[in-house]
C-alpha cells in the first residue's frame, strides 16, 4: 500500500506565488495568494500535470481566493502560450513515498532527533520528472504508467541496483522489485529516456551480478541513456539492520576496471560510454578522475558523478585567466591567509587545487580543513552530510581561525533554502560559536578561486 507523507502539512497546495506582470494570468485576474483546484475539471496535483493541462486553448481554470471564495477563469489562448504562473513548490498534493525497506536506506540508518525532512522516503515519479530525483517503480499502479506514457514524461530517473529479479527483490526489501527489465522495456517501447543508477552493496550485486545489470541495462539502449555505479553509503547507526560494510580501496579498483572495460566496449559499439563510476570510487580507490570527456555532457552530475572534475577544470581555468593576464605578484592581492573547509572525501584533490593555486598566486597560502563525519561516522565522508556540530567542533579545535582572512565553506552543508545545517544548528550559530564569519560558496571552482584571492575574475583576468 502506498504511504503519504502530510506534505499539506509542510506547504499549501497549488498556491500561486506570483504572477507575471503582463501575461495572461494577470490579465485574467489572477493573482498571488490565488489557489488552483482545477484546469478543465482535472485537479491541480503538481507542475508538470498543470503545464499538460495547461497546454490547451481553452481552459476553464477553477480558483479559489484567499478570502475562501471559489470563481471559474475562462481563459482562450495560443496552445504553447505560457500562462505567467509561479509556485513556491512544483508540488500542489503530498509527495509518495517508497514501498521498499531497502538494505541500505540512508533513512533507516539515520539517527532520531533530525529535521523531519530529512526522513521523508520519497518516491515520486513527478520529483524524478522535475528534480531528477531516482525512483524505483515499485510503487507505481497503472494510473501512473498511463500518466507516464500519455503524458510522455520524460527523462526518468530510475534506480535500478540489480536487474537479477532475486537480487533486486533482496536488495530493496521487497517483491514488488521484481521485473524491472519488463518495467524498463514497457518504457523504452514508449520512447521513454531513462538514466538509470546501480548502488552497489559488496558481495551481492558488484561482480558478475554488476556485469549483468550492465549488459541487460546497455540492452536498452538509446532509451537507457546512462547507468551510474555508485557505492553504498553507511552511517554509525546501522543497529537492527542487514549487516553490510563499505568497498575496501582495492575493491573501488576492481569496480573502476570493470566500469572502463564497459566504458571501452559501449564508446566502440554505441558512441558513447553509456557507464559511468561515482566520484567516491576514485576518492576510495586512491585515483584522480579521469578528464571530462570521460563524462561526456556529465548526464548524472547532480548524483555525484564528476563533480570532482568539473571543480577541478573550473579552478584550472581560472588560472589559466590568471596567468593570461600576467602572473599575479605577491603585491597585487597582498598577502593573504584562507581556510577551506570541505569534507574528507573532496581533502585531497582540494589540497591539490590548493597547491597549483599558491604557485599562481603566491600572496595566497590556502589550508584544506577535512572534517571527519562523527555525526554520521567517519564512512560518510561527503560535505554535504557534515552537521554544524562537527563543523563547530573541528574549527574550533584549530585555534587559529583567527589567523585567516577567509574561512570558506561549501553551500552543499546548508539547507537549499535556509542558512541551517543538517543538526538545525544555524550559520550564524556556528559564527558565533568559532568566533568569526564564514564565507559560504557554491561548489564553483571560479568562486573558490575569486573567494581565496579575494577578487573579482573577469574573462581577461584578475578585476578590482
Ligand atoms: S527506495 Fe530504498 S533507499 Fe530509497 S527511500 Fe525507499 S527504502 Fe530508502
Amino acid at each position: 500500500m502506498r504511504r503519504r507523507t502530510p506534505r499539506a502539512a509542510l506547504k499549501p497546495g497549488a498556491v500561486i506565488a506570483a504572477v507575471e506582470p503582463g501575461s495572461i494570468a494577470q490579465e485574467a485576474g489572477l493573482g498571488a495568494g490565488d489557489r488552483i483546484v482545477s484546469i478543465n475539471g482535472a485537479p491541480a496535483t503538481d507542475l508538470i500535470q498543470l503545464h499538460y493541462a495547461a497546454a490547451q486553448p481553452r481552459l476553464s481554470i477553477l480558483v479559489q481566493r484567499p478570502d475562501g471564495q471559489e470563481l471559474l477563469v475562462e481563459i482562450d489562448k495560443d496552445e504553447e502560450e505560457d500562462l505567467g504562473l509561479r509556485f513556491e513548490d512544483p508540488l500542489f498534493d503530498r509527495i509518495v513515498t517508497c514501498v521498499n525497506r531497502c538494505i541500505f536506506c540512508f533513512v533507516h540508518q539515520s539517527p532520531k532527533g533530525l529535521r523531519r525532512s530529512l526522513y521523508i522516503m520519497d518516491d515520486d515519479l513527478r520529483l524524478s520528472v522535475l528534480d531528477a530525483n531516482f525512483i524505483t517503480l515499485t510503487n507505481w499502479t497503472e494510473e501512473e504508467w498511463q500518466r507516464v506514457l500519455e503524458q510522455h514524461l520524460s527523462p526518468l530517473y530510475i534506480s535500478v541496483h540489480a536487474t537479477d529479479d532475486d537480487v533486486r527483490a533482496f536488495l530493496m526489501g521487497t517483491e514488488r522489485a521484481r521485473g524491472i527489465m519488463g518495467q524498463l522495456r514497457r518504457l523504452a517501447q514508449a520512447g521513454i529516456v531513462m538514466h538509470t543508477q546501480l548502488v552497489l552493496c559488496p558481495g551481492i550485486n558488484d561482480g558478475p551480478q554488476l556485469d549483468r545489470s550492465i549488459a541487460d541495462l546497455a540492452s536498452l539502449f538509446p532509451h537507457v541513456r546512462t547507468i551510474s555505479v555508485v557505492p553504498v553509503g553507511l552511517t554509525r547507526f546501522r543497529r537492527h539492520l542487514y549487516p553490510l560494510r563499505s568497498y575496501e580501496p582495492d575493491e573501488a579498483r576492481a569496480v573502476l576496471r570493470q566500469v572502463r572495460w564497459w566504458q571501452r566496449r559501449s564508446l566502440a559499439e554505441r558512441g558513447t560510454r553509456l557507464v559511468f563510476a561515482a566520484d567516491e570510487w576514485y576518492v576510495l580507490a586512491r585515483r584522480w578522475v579521469p578528464p571530462a570527456e570521460a563524462y561526456e555532457e556529465f548526464p548524472q552530475l547532480a548524483n555525484g558523478i564528476g563533480l570532482l572534475r568539473k571543480l577541478i577544470d573550473e579552478v584550472r581555468q581560472a588560472e589559466r585567466e590568471i596567468r593570461r593576464a600576467g602572473c599575479l605578484a605577491a603585491g597585487s592581492g597582498g598577502r593573504r591567509r584562507v581556510l577551506w573547509v570541505t569534507g574528507v572525501s573532496a581533502s585531497a584533490v582540494l589540497r591539490a587545487l590548493a597547491g597549483r593555486l599558491a604557485r599562481v598566486a603566491p600572496g595566497v597560502e590556502i589550508e584544506v580543513e577535512a572534517v571527519v563525519n562523527r555525526f554520521y561516522g567517519p564512512t560518510v565522508t561527503v560535505a554535504g552530510l557534515l552537521t554544524g556540530g562537527d563543523l563547530r567542533d573541528a574549527l574550533a579545535a584549530r585555534g587559529d581561525l583567527a589567523s585567516f582572512d577567509a574561512v570558506l565553506l561549501p553551500d552543499v552543508t546548508l539547507k537549499a533554502d535556509a542558512p541551517v545545517f543538517l543538526d538545525d544548528m544555524t550559520l550564524d550559530e556556528l559564527n558565533r560559536a568559532v568566533g568569526r564569519p564564514l564565507e559560504v560558496l557554491p561548489v564553483d571552482g571560479r568562486a573558490l578561486v575569486e573567494a581565496s584571492l579575494g577578487l573579482a575574475l573577469t574573462s581577461s583576468g584578475p578585476a578590482g
